[in-house]
């Protein structure tokens, strides 16, 4: 038998096709086909079987604050590829065509805006620009972001999804981890609250930091929650590790997480919580 197989030789004309791509999307869940319209209505979460799609910051920004309006922070803030880097294409390269891709200059949007009707800060990772990777400018703008919350007095947010540290900027982007935790120890000292949002997935560094620092931390459902990676874990302690291992569920039932929250339910259970916070 040869491991390859012919093209079937070709009958008749080419069968009618109907042009329905964009329209329709097939779900990673339930493998149902979903309206994308369906989707959207209910916050990119199939209707049929409750999987979550990966959000886009701005889409994310979107659904947290009232109106969907909101104020842009430190919009101009981008990297100078402190190192040099080149690993299969110079790090310079893969930042324009990113930047291109995204309309973004970084992996992250911070804002200002009202969540049912309190002035709160979001930061919202985009896991499109480089992995949603934390490198200086995404350590910046959310330290940034956390002082002027200091200043005025309102909760952060921060939503992650993410593959953790940036490696084009080595150890530039580890020290983003201790310049945030300390940000954070300043915004607890002046009673602020911090909710942190754990979304899929959020990974390496970014869990190893502020993901894991809120006075809640939160996750979607079904969310990839984790250090290292299962292989590298099985690997070191030389075990199988159990079902559902590094999933919003598991954490929850270990103790990691204070809830695991639908996003349909997500801009409620915040509200709730800062009201709570504030009381
Ligand atoms: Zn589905």
């Amino acid at each position: 038998m040869p491991w390859f197989k012919k093209d079937p030789p070709a009958e008749g004309p080419e069968p009618r096709k109907v042009r329905t791509e964009g329209l329709w999307i097939k779900c990673d869940g339930c493998r149902q086909i979903i309206w994308k319209k369906d989707l959207e209505a209910n916050l990119q979460v199939c209707p049929k079987c409750g999987h979550h799609f990966k959000v886009e910051a701005r889409t994310r920004l979107a659904h947290l604050f009232d109106g969907g309006a909101w104020t842009e922070l430190d919009a101009e803030l981008a990297t100078s590829d402190p190192l040099e880097f080149i690993d299969q294409k110079p790090y310079q390269q893969r930042l324009e065509a990113t930047k291109a891709a995204t309309g973004l200059n970084d992996a992250i949007i911070t804002a200002e805006g009202m969540l049912e009707g309190r002035p709160v800060i979001v930061c919202a990772m985009e896991y499109r620009f480089i992995g949603g990777s934390m490198g200086c400018v995404v350590g910046e703008k959310i330290t940034r972001a956390i002082e002027r919350a200091i200043e005025t007095r309102r909760p952060v947010l921060i939503v992650s999804a993410s593959g953790g540290a940036r490696m084009m900027e080595g150890a530039v982007s580890l020290m983003q981890m201790a310049k945030i935790s300390c940000a954070l120890m300043r915004l607890d000292e002046a009673k602020i609250p911090y909710i942190s949002i754990l979304t899929d997935p959020t990974t390496g560094g970014v869990t190893a930091s502020y993901a894991m620092l809120g006075d809640l931390n939160v996750a979607e459902p079904k969310a990839l929650i984790g250090f290292a990676g299962p292989r590298v874990i099985e690997q070191t302690i030389r075990q199988k590790l159990p079902q559902g291992f590094q999933r919003s569920e598991f954490l929850l039932q270990h103790g990691m997480l204070d809830a695991v929250v639908p996003r349909t339910e997500l801009k409620a259970w915040i509200a709730r919580a800062l009201e709570f916070f504030a009381g």
